[in-house]
């Protein structure tokens, strides 16, 4: 009797949380998967090839919903708060880690408030012009943007947003500030590099790699310590080696669940997103596009968690030094 009083308890608490873990997931029911950026973006790309791939893995469909504005964070902010019940899932980039040093108060605390699933990938970024700027490689770049002074304009996501951390770095590492411009996601942003609003912009190669095959933008270096193998990338120059010394960005995504929700799932949840991670199709896609799935031990849980918490302490003074942060 106290045994089957026991089992009921159990069976109501999970109840109450509305998720039957044996039963996660309800096939009727879609798995909402949050990109924090605008549609057609790089993290939006990334998030439609890899819900593709889950939806092989669980059988359940997966629908990303683009929540929008203030570099990220109000997306993350959504899923911190959503229902810890696995139906509502974050995919974010290295704006995790480099948020809580660029906002003075956060809606949420990047360890604390979510289940960590596990990282998808590591992407570089290029550095990329509009079509008719006069320079054409980074060497005439920078004579150009000395020669502009003031009136030189740099696209990105908002504050907090990868663009934004990199265009932060470029212009401390270049002692020349640029006027900002900053949209909701970098699709936005590279539809007005390529209709020459703005002048530069710094890009995941999962947005940019087709632009500069089609020559609809400049590429100018990578900002990565090595040299891309990527076709269409190869010839171009790290930031580094193009004179600024110890440049290095590259960025991460990686999946989240809101904190609570239960153990069973997020086990599930990680299961689904290591064996995408080691579906050929979505590597193939990730490849073309310049992007490395993580095959190491991060595409744990817990090591995702230490990842980013290393990332936190390293980015921090590196903001705090290059000088910008928001309310
Ligand atoms: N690439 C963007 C960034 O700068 C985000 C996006 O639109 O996916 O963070």
């Amino acid at each position: 009797m106290k045994k089957l009083l026991s089992l009921s308890l159990t069976a109501l608490a999970l109840v109450s949380f509305g998720v039957q873990a044996n039963d996660f997931p309800n096939k009727d029911k879609p798995i909402t998967l949050v990109v924090p950026f605008t549609a057609g973006g790089p993290t939006d790309r990334v998030a439609r090839d890899l819900s593709e791939a889950m939806r092989k893995a669980t059988g359940a469909n997966f629908v990303v919903d683009n929540v929008v504005g203030a570099g990220g964070t109000i997306g993350a902010n959504k899923v911190a708060k959503a229902a810890p019940d696995g139906y509502t899932l974050l995919l974010h980039h290295i704006g995790m880690a480099t948020s809580p040093a660029l906002y003075r108060k956060m809606p949420y605390d990047t360890l604390n408030d979510f289940e960590y699933l596990g990282l998808i990938n590591e992407v570089p970024m290029t550095l990329i012009g509009r079509p008719t700027l006069p320079a054409n490689n980074f060497k005439e770049l920078a004579t150009w943007i000395a020669q502009n002074k003031g009136t030189v304009n740099l696209g990105n996501a908002g504050l907090g947003a990868a663009s934004h951390l990199c265009g932060l770095l470029f212009q401390s590492a270049i002692k020349i500030d640029m006027t900002t411009v900053p949209y909701k996601g970098t699709a936005p942003a590279m539809n007005d590099l390529m209709g020459g609003q703005i002048d530069l912009l710094c890009d995941q190669t999962t947005n940019t790699t087709s632009q500069i095959e089609a020559k609809s933008v400049k590429a100018f270096a990578v900002t990565t310590t090595k040299r891309l193998t990527t076709p269409a990338l190869k010839d171009l120059p790290t930031l580094n080696e193009a004179g600024l010394k110890g440049f290095e960005v590259s960025i991460w995504h990686g999946l989240y669940a809101p904190k609570g929700t239960p153990a069973d799932v997020v086990a599930k949840l990680n299961k689904a997103l290591q064996a995408s991670l080691k579906d050929p199709e979505f590597i193939k896609k990730q490849q073309g596009l310049g992007a490395v799935v993580i095959t190491d031990k991060r595409v744990e849980g817990a090591e995702h968690k230490k990842f980013v918490a290393s990332e936190i302490a390293k980015w921090g003074p590196i903001i705090k030094e290059a000088g910008t942060y928001a309310d």
